[in-house]
């Protein structure tokens, strides 16, 4: 059930279980709550700035035109409704640990004993005086508004910043649904750092097969006067800008009272908990784990292996019950579309995506991410 605005305006709420976001990691922790027929403590909530959780995995492939925007996100009424939660669509404007209180974005006050965050995280804004718009990647929903403004309204050229697996997919994406766009790729360093180099060279081969204009090792410093500046040269004009930089802290995690890394990221141990207030547990891209020597990525996949860990710990916080562990692995499998249907593949120092495998690789994509959806609509 989803309350009405005005009911949570005039009140202040509580709740013993609060869900900070429909991320990842929640959407697998209430699936697997609800396949083991486990309810939450009753009065517990989903706080979610909207009804549905949207899966980034496939956004690309929507952008490319492969799948509609109803087939990238998942209702949350049903999964709430399975396990006793009741869904607040609401923002949270911030938290305040010490009171165990959060602040929504209609002004209502929401109490907990036991808080879950999983609000993920987004990309880092460029130095702008505004003469050109910046459009980040995340959140989806807003992405993929400006995204069916421009089928109508296409800019003559298309910048997206950033050289990591999502910058490379939505570049390929854009190009393909804006085809008399004129769309370039820049980022500081190398095309997809940390992954093989033969990776990378079938990575650029492909973008520039296609018209892309890469931009390697340059270094967006600010965007002033219509244009984007790299340490003091102007690179070609741009009518529209994607934000694809990888991922920054929210705001409002720097003043919540929980301790964070030199990032502004949450702190957790290996049990998923805030390193300063156990009844708070975090996962997903807002989390750093600090019980590693080098805290794993944040991607899609550590937050699909952080859900049940979650569902388990936030439970048994309510229980006598010990709590468990989360082990990362040390490598996570990427699969790279390349908006034709097909992907590249790479896991660690292992890469493939030559012509006449890219199908079968997308296709294998393509198993896994519709089985993520079908497995979290019940
Ligand atoms: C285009 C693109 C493609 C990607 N493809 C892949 C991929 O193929 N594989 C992969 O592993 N990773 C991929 N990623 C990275 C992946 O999206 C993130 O690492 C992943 O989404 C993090 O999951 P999460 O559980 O932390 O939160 P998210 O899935 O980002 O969800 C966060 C949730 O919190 C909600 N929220 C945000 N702010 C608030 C607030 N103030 N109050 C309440 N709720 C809030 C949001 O509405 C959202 O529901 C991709 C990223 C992008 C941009």
């Amino acid at each position: 059930m989803t309350i009405p605005e005005q009911q949570i305006n005039s009140s202040s709420l509580s709740a013993p279980l609060v869900l900070a976001g429909a991320g990842h990691a929640h959407l697998v922790a209430i699936r697997v709550w609800a396949e083991a027929g486990l309810r939450v403590p009753e009065g517990s909530v989903l706080v979610s700035p909207t009804s549905k959780a949207w899966y980034s995995g496939m956004m690309p492939g929507m952008i490319a035109g492969r799948f509609t925007p109803e087939a990238c996100a998942i209702d949350l009424q049903p999964l709430c409704k399975k396990v006793g939660l009741r869904l607040i669509s609401v923002g949270i404007a911030s938290c305040h640990a010490s009171e165990k209180r959060l602040e929504l974005t209609d002004g209502a006050s929401l109490s907990y004993k036991v808080l879950s965050i999983n609000t993920g995280s987004q990309p880092p804004t460029l130095t702008s005086d505004g003469s050109i718009q910046q459009v980040p990647a995340k959140p989806f929903p807003a992405f993929k508004e400006q995204w069916q403004y421009w089928m109508h309204e296409a800019p003559s050229r298309l910048t997206v910043v950033g050289g990591g697996a999502a910058a490379f997919e939505l570049t390929l994406a854009l190009q393909k649904s804006l085809p008399h766009t004129k769309t370039s790729l820049v980022f500081n360093g190398r095309l997809l750092d940390g992954h093989s180099r033969h990776l990378q060279a079938l990575a650029g081969r492909l973008l520039r097969n296609r018209g892309v204009s890469v931009y390697e090792q340059t270094r967006v410093t600010r965007i002033e006067q219509g244009r984007l500046w790299a340490e003091g040269q102007a690179l070609p004009d741009t009518g529209a800008l994607v934000l694809a930089t990888g991922a920054r802290a929210l705001p409002w995690y720097a003043d919540s009272g929980l301790q964070q890394d030199d990032d502004g990221f949450l702190a957790v141990g290996n049990t998923l908990q805030s390193k300063n207030h156990p009844d708070v547990f975090v996962s997903g891209d807002a989390a750093t784990l600090m019980s590693t020597a080098k805290p794993h990525p944040r991607s899609g996949v550590y937050a699909v292996r952080h859900g049940p860990v979650i569902a388990h710990n936030v439970l048994a916080s309510f229980s006598a019950d010990s709590l468990q562990t989360f082990q990362p692995q040390r490598q996570a499998l990427a699969l790279l579309a390349t908006a034709d249907g097909g992907a590249l593949m790479s896991y660690g120092r292992f890469s493939a995506g030559t012509a006449w495998l890219r199908p079968l690789l997308g296709r294998w994509k393509d198993y896994l991410d519709l089985e993520f959806m079908r497995r979290h609509r019940l």
